[in-house]
């Protein structure tokens, strides 16, 4: 694609780990950048120095990292101060700004030296992409602060000339930020700074309506990974909080996500980030994996024991079918939801017997040979399969009772109530153990 001059940026405060709907903004921008052949910044805004720590912002480029959002330029705003530094003293030097002595608020006397912007008290207008025009008047807004002193600029500031010299063409961010917009707007104009197009999201809410958080269900990039969802099911699902192409169409590729992105038809209302959707665009996305890859994500979640076992790859499809992420793996193992596949399972022979026999005397007899049957159709079965074992066994079933005759087999080679079909436990055991767990009943 022909490089343009679209300059996006997602610009995180790493004072916290993200929760995931945060990442919408770094979707959008990301997706708009690429589309447009242009240049995707990742700006981390750690100028509040107490609140600002290096682990989450190695969160940050983790998760970017994990999601497939690779940036082409990183900057870290605590290094651009002197140049912020700069530019504030240039502002006093034009008289946009101003040293302003006040007390301090705290009650003890001390006079500080400000820094405030001299606003010229005008309308401010600008496009957004989402809300269309915005006009507001920045009268009350005073003579705003842009510093605490002149080597410690403030938030308007550093992202006015922060995005300034990065040539950023496209603000998308969250919409708590559009009543900073015009003050940073004055700033731009101050300085000689164009104005760029703007994209303030609406909110992500919960599915509650409220105000999303990580206790509503919304967990950080890193808590997901490691909870076994794929990179690919969550950008999916946080690229469609508040965005869809107008289609039908709810599984997209980052390149499909690339083409089919406008900012234009981000939806106006509030979006809700519904986690148990991500469930399903998750087993949409394992149902696509190979087996290698299935099991590449998998094995970190099964017992080491059964590592090298060779009945542990027979589960795949059984796996692939009851999981909605991969760490559920390790709860199926945990209640021992498998261990019959790998031990023979010790059974009580009452158990045998389907319900309608229960009553009967010569029940538990009459199970027996019901399974014994079972055991001599499939004795001749070469060609061990679910269906082929299926086959040989519905005709009798369907003759004898379905529950007589399929429930006893059931238990025979489970030892539970509860179990994946007969059929389907049998196929994955193999003949060898099918027969030997059949006859020790009989
Ligand atoms: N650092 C700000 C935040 O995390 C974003 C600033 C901006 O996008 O202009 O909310």
């Amino acid at each position: 694609m022909e490089k343009t001059n679209v300059v996006t940026r997602f610009a995180p405060s790493p004072t916290g780990n993200l929760h995931s709907g945060a990442y919408r903004t770094a979707i959008f921008s990301y997706l708009y950048a690429r589309k447009h052949g242009g240049t995707f910044v990742l700006r981390i805004e750690d100028t509040d120095k107490e609140r600002s720590k290096k682990e989450y912002e190695d969160n940050i480029l983790e998760s970017l990292q994990w999601l497939g959002l690779e940036y082409d330029v990183f900057v870290r705003q605590s290094e651009n101060v002197a140049r912020h530094q700069a530019v504030l003293e240039q502002l006093i030097a034009d008289g946009h700004a101003y040293i302003s002595k006040e007390a301090a608020k705290d009650g003890s006397g001390i006079i500080k030296e400000i820094i405030r912007f001299k606003n010229p008290n005008v309308d401010i207008s600008f496009h957004d992409e989402i809300k269309g025009t915005v006009t507001m008047n920045t009268t009350d807004l005073g003579d705003f602060v842009i510093a605490k002193n002149i080597t410690e600029p403030l938030f308007h500031l550093a992202v006015v000339v922060d995005d300034f010299d990065a040539g950023v063409t496209h603000v998308v961010r969250g919409e708590d930020h559009v009543s900073n917009t015009p003050r940073q707007i004055l700033i731009q104009r101050a300085i000689g700074a164009p104005t760029p197009i703007y994209a303030h999201l609406p909110l992500v809410l919960g599915l509650d309506k409220q105000k999303l958080s990580k206790r509503k269900g919304a967990l950080a990039v890193t808590e997901y990974r490691d909870l076994g969802y794929l990179p690919e099911a969550l950008l999916n699902m946080v690229a469609m909080v508040g965005w869809n192409p107008g289609t039908e169409q709810e599984l997209f590729s980052k390149e499909e996500l690339i083409t089919a992105f406008e900012l234009s038809k981000v939806q106006k209302s509030p979006a809700i980030f519904n986690a148990e959707k991500l469930n399903w665009f998750n087993r949409e996305y394992i149902k696509k994996l190979s087996s290698e890859m299935f099991w590449q994500h998998a094995l970190s979640f099964v017992p080491n024991e059964y590592h090298n076992n060779d009945m542990l790859k027979k589960l795949e499809q059984l796996l692939r079918d009851r999981i909605e992420k991969f760490s559920d793996i390790s709860e199926l193992f945990a209640v021992g939801e498998f261990d019959y596949f790998f031990n023979n399972p010790t059974i009580d022979e009452k158990m045998l017997v389907w319900k309608t026999l229960k009553d009967d005397p010569e029940g538990l007899q009459k199970t027996k040979i019901y399974l014994k049957h079972a055991g001599e159709l499939l004795e001749s079965l070469t060609d061990w399969n679910y269906e082929n074992v299926k086959n040989t066994l519905t005709p009798y079933a369907e003759q004898e009772g379905k529950g007589n005759v399929l429930w006893p087999l059931r238990v025979a080679l489970s030892g539970k109530e509860k179990s994946p079909d007969p059929f389907e436990l049998a196929g994955i055991l193999g003949k060898e153990i099918t027969l030997a767990r059949i006859y020790g009943m009989v």
